[in-house]
C-alpha cells in the first residue's frame, strides 16, 4: 500500500544528511563538550559550529544569542517562566494569545496559579491577532508579550514586526514561538524587535529532542535548569552534542533551500486544495488565505468528525491530523478554530494537511483520488449531514 505522510507540522522525517552528520558524535566523538582535553574540544567545536549555523538561519546578530535546549516546549517554558521570574518585581502581567501552542498556553496557566496575571488576546476569523485588544491589554505592569510566529493548526502567520514594534514602544519584552516558522520561511530575527524566540529541530527535518531559545544580547533571564555552567550559564546540563550537530545541519540546509522549497510546497498545497474544493461540496478553508505557511492546509469538511476522516484516510495509507497532535484523543473542538469563531459544525470536521519536502504531485493526486469517496461515504452515514444539507 502507498504511504503518504501529510503531517509535517507534527514532525518531519529527519534528512539523510542530518543523520550522517550526527553519527560520528554517537560513535567516536563522544567527548563532553565541557572537558578541556581533545575529546571535549572536538565536541565543543561541533556545538559552536552548530550555534553559528542556527544563528545564520534566523539572522541573529551573534551566535551567543543561541541557547540549545531539549526542544520547542522547553524553549517556550524557559522564555516565559524565565522572564516572569526575572521581572516579577516590575509587575506580574503577561500577554499572550488564545491560539498559542499548549507549550505556551499551559505555561501561562501555570504562572497564573503562581500569582501572575495573563491576558489572552483574541484573533479575527483568519487567525490574525486583534491589535486593539493587544494594545489595550498593555499596562505599566506588563513584562512580556508572547505571541506565536505562525500557527501550527491552520498556518496563519502573525504580523510579528508590528507586534514587536508595539512591545518595544511600551518597553515590554517580546517572545515569539517560531517553531512552525523556522525552516519554512526566511526571516531575520535581528531586524524585528524580537527579544526571545523558540525553535525546534524536528519541525524542519532535524532530530527530535533538541531546540533553541534565541535570547537577544543583554536580555536577562532566570534559568529553568540549574547545575553546571553550560550554555553561557543559562541552561545547565551536558549538551546533547549529536542532536545539536543535527540541528545545525538542518539549519544549514534550510538556509540554502528555504526559498525554493517554500515555493515548491505552496504549489503542491494549492493544487491539493483546488482538487479538494473542486471535487467535494461543503468544504471551508481555515486560516488566512494568503498569510499562511506554504506547507499548511486546514480544511473543514462540514457535518463530519475529523477523527473518522483521519482513520479512513489512514486505512488508505494517508497520514493527516486534526489541528494539533497534542489535542487528538480529546473530542473537544480545537481551541484555535474556536478562537477564530469557527462554528462546531465546521471545526469538528477540520483536517490539517501539512506537507513536507518529500511530498510529490503524485502524492496529491493519490490523496485526491481516495478522499472524495471517503467523504461521501461518511456523509451518507452522518445524521448531521442529513439535517444540514
Ligand atoms: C511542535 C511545537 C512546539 C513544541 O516543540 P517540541 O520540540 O515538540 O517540544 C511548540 N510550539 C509549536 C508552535 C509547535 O508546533
Amino acid at each position: 500500500m502507498k504511504k503518504i505522510y501529510l503531517d509535517n507540522n507534527a514532525t518531519t522525517r529527519m534528512r539523510e544528511e542530518v543523520l550522517e552528520a550526527m553519527l560520528p558524535y554517537y560513535k567516536d566523538i563522544y567527548g563532553n563538550a565541557s572537558s578541556v582535553h581533545e575529546f571535549g574540544r572536538q565536541a565543543r567545536r561541533a556545538v559552536d559550529d552548530a550555534r553559528s549555523k542556527v544563528a545564520a538561519l534566523i539572522g541573529a546578530a551573534s551566535p551567543e544569542e543561541i541557547i540549545f535546549t531539549s526542544g520547542g516546549t522547553e524553549s517556550d517554558n524557559f522564555a516565559i517562566k524565565g522572564i516572569a521570574h526575572t521581572l516579577k518585581s516590575k509587575g506580574g502581567r503577561i500577554i499572550t494569545s488564545t491560539i498559542e501552542h499548549h507549550a505556551v498556553l499551559n505555561t501561562c496557566k501555570f504562572l497564573e496559579k503562581e500569582g501572575y496575571q495573563v491576558s489572552y488576546v483574541g484573533v479575527d476569523k483568519d487567525g490574525i491577532i486583534k491589535f486593539d485588544e493587544l494594545k489595550s491589554a498593555i499596562t505599566d505592569k506588563t513584562i512580556l508579550i508572547s505571541i506565536m510566529y505562525a500557527n501550527n493548526e491552520m498556518g496563519t502567520i502573525e504580523p510579528i514586526e508590528e507586534i514587536g514594534d508595539i512591545a518595544k514602544a511600551k518597553g515590554v519584552l517580546f517572545h515569539t514561538d517560531a517553531v512552525q516558522a523556522v525552516g519554512k520561511m526566511p526571516f531575520e530575527v535581528s531586524k524585528s524587535n524580537i527579544d526571545l524566540l523558540s525553535l525546534s529541530g524536528h519541525k524542519f527535518y532535524g532530530p527530535k529532542g533538541v531546540g533553541v531559545l534565541y535570547l537577544k544580547k543583554k536580555t536577562k533571564i532566570t534559568p529553568l535548569l540549574h547545575g553546571g555552567h553550560h550554555e553561557m550559564n543559562k541552561r545547565a546540563g551536558t549538551e546533547n552534542v549529536a542532536g545539536i550537530v543535527g540541528l545545525g545541519k538542518a539549519a544549514e540546509l534550510a538556509k540554502k533551500e528555504i526559498v525554493e522549497e517554500a515555493a515548491y510546497l505552496k504549489g503542491l498545497r494549492d493544487y491539493l486544495y483546488k482538487g479538494i474544493s473542486g471535487a467535494i461540496p461543503h468544504t471551508k478553508l481555515n486560516g488566512h488565505p494568503e498569510k499562511r505557511l506554504p506547507n499548511t492546509l486546514n480544511v473543514s469538511f462540514q457535518y463530519l468528525e475529523g477523527e473518522s476522516i483521519i482513520l479512513s484516510l489512514d486505512m488508505e495509507g494517508v497520514s493527516v491530523s486534526t489541528g494539533s497532535a497534542c489535542t487528538s484523543g480529546s473530542l473537544e473542538p480545537s481551541h484555535v478554530l474556536t478562537a477564530m469563531g469557527v462554528e462546531p459544525v465546521d471545526s469538528q470536521g477540520s483536517i490539517r494537511f501539512s506537507l513536507g519536502r518529500d511530498n510529490t504531485k503524485e502524492d496529491m493526486d493519490y490523496c485526491l483520488k481516495v478522499l472524495p469517496p471517503i467523504i461521501k461515504r461518511l456523509r451518507d452515514m452522518s445524521p448531521l449531514y442529513e439535517k444540514g444539507k
